[in-house]
């Protein structure tokens, strides 16, 4: 009887956790690396504090001592459980407000590590070790296969039930708008009132000036940004912010 009961267990307990892979962005799969273990000259652990915290600016490659460590973090447990804090304390905020209802209230969602995940392609890619290359990367985008970050569908949701607008405000380009509202619409984004790409006008220029003039445009029009969600301060900082703003994790790029 009792090995039977201890299988039934499993069964239950595998049924009703995150090993569902239908709800994955990724499957999880620890690394073995810097995790547990001392780094020479870099704790990772702080070094990822000061990236998400901003007091490191302006990097442009996850320090290589820091590749097992960030790839333990973004395919464990930790990346989910923190952005599953942003996305609760995010929905506990726009439970508190009076929603008038009448289309004016927008709640700004980013894309790429936001909205849909790159894991699949960073994990192939040192988790943000090697070098930015666009060219991958833009190829990548083209397959129009990045999963959902579970998190942030779930509070998409939950603001469409609260009567919320969803703007989307990516820096992602303009060629780019057909395969994101294919991505977006196949893995539950379903509408929006508007999807914002960079166009050419905003070449040379930073993602927080491009953002920031978006949002001015859209505020202009009378529209109210109540919340604003983003896994960079470009997305959080500058002009017409939002009432409030949610950082969610990412030790693996820096975008300014
Ligand atoms: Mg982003």
């Amino acid at each position: 009887m009792l090995p039977l009961f201890f299988l039934a267990t499993i069964v239950v307990a595998c049924q009703g956790s995150d090993l569902d892979p239908t709800h994955q962005i990724h499957l999880l799969r620890p690394q073995s690396g810097s995790h547990g273990t001392p780094v020479p000259d870099v704790s990772c652990l702080s070094w990822r504090l000061g990236v998400e915290t901003r007091n490191i600016i302006g990097w442009s490659t996850v320090p290589k001592e820091c590749e097992g460590y960030v790839g333990h973090y973004m395919l464990g447990h930790q990346y989910r459980k923190d952005s599953k804090v942003v996305a609760q304390e995010a929905l506990v905020y726009a439970r508190s407000l009076s929603i008038a209802g009448d289309g004016k209230d927008v709640w700004i969602f980013d894309v790429d590590e936001t909205s849909l995940s790159n894991l699949p392609y960073y994990a192939e890619h040192g988790f943000g070790v090697e070098p930015y290359d666009s060219t991958s990367f833009n190829q990548w985008v083209l397959t129009g296969k990045a999963p959902a970050l579970p998190e942030s569908l779930k509070l998409y949701k939950k603001l469409l039930s609260l009567k919320v607008k969803v703007v989307f405000i990516t820096g992602r380009s303009e060629d780019q708008r057909n395969v994101t509202t294919t991505n977006l619409k196949h893995v539950g984004y379903h509408t929006w009132e508007k999807l914002i790409l960079k166009g050419s006008s905003y070449t040379g220029n930073t993602s927080l000036v491009y953002k920031s003039a978006e949002r001015k445009k859209l505020e202009r029009k009378g529209y109210t940004i109540i919340g604003n969600i983003g896994d960079q301060w470009s997305d959080l900082l500058g002009a017409n912010a939002g009432n409030r703003t949610f950082k969610l994790p990412d030790p693996m790029y820096y975008i300014s």
